[in-house]
C-alpha cells in the first residue's frame, strides 16, 4: 500500500488520519505532514481515487470557503471502502502468515 518511495509519513498512516484531516481535527503539525505526503505521493492518492477530491479539499481548507459537504461525504465513503479492502487483504495475509504481526495498533482500535 505504498508507492515504493520512502516517506516521512507512511501511506497507511496517512489513510488512518484522513478522517481527522478532513474534519480539521488534526494538530497543525500533523496536518502539515499529511499535506507534504499528498504533495510527494500522488501515486497513492491516484490509486485511492482521491487525488482530485483531496486537492480540492486542501484548497478549500486554506481559503475561507466551507468544505463542500458532497465532496467530503464522497471522500469519507471512499476511505471506508479502501479500509474495508485493506482489512480483508490483511486478514488473508494473516491467515497465510499465521499471526498478524504486521497489524498496527491503530487498525485495532
Ligand atoms: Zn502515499
Ligand atoms: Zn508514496
Amino acid at each position: 500500500m505504498s508507492c515504493g518511495d520512502p516517506h516521512d509519513t507512511e501511506c497507511g498512516e496517512v489513510l488512518d488520519h484522513l478522517y481527522e484531516f478532513l474534519d480539521n481535527e488534526m494538530a497543525e503539525g500533523d496536518c502539515a505532514k499529511l499535506r507534504v505526503h499528498f504533495e510527494e505521493c500522488s501515486p497513492c492518492l491516484e490509486k485511492y481515487g482521491l487525488e482530485q477530491a483531496i486537492k480540492a479539499l486542501i484548497k478549500r481548507s486554506c481559503g475561507c470557503d466551507d468544505t463542500p459537504v458532497d465532496l467530503r461525504t464522497k471522500v469519507l465513503a471512499r476511505i471506508d471502502s479502501i479500509r474495508a479492502g485493506q482489512r480483508a487483504a490483511q486478514l488473508s495475509a494473516d491467515e497465510s502468515a499465521g499471526h498478524g504481526a504486521t497489524a498496527t495498533a491503530a487498525a485495532e482500535s
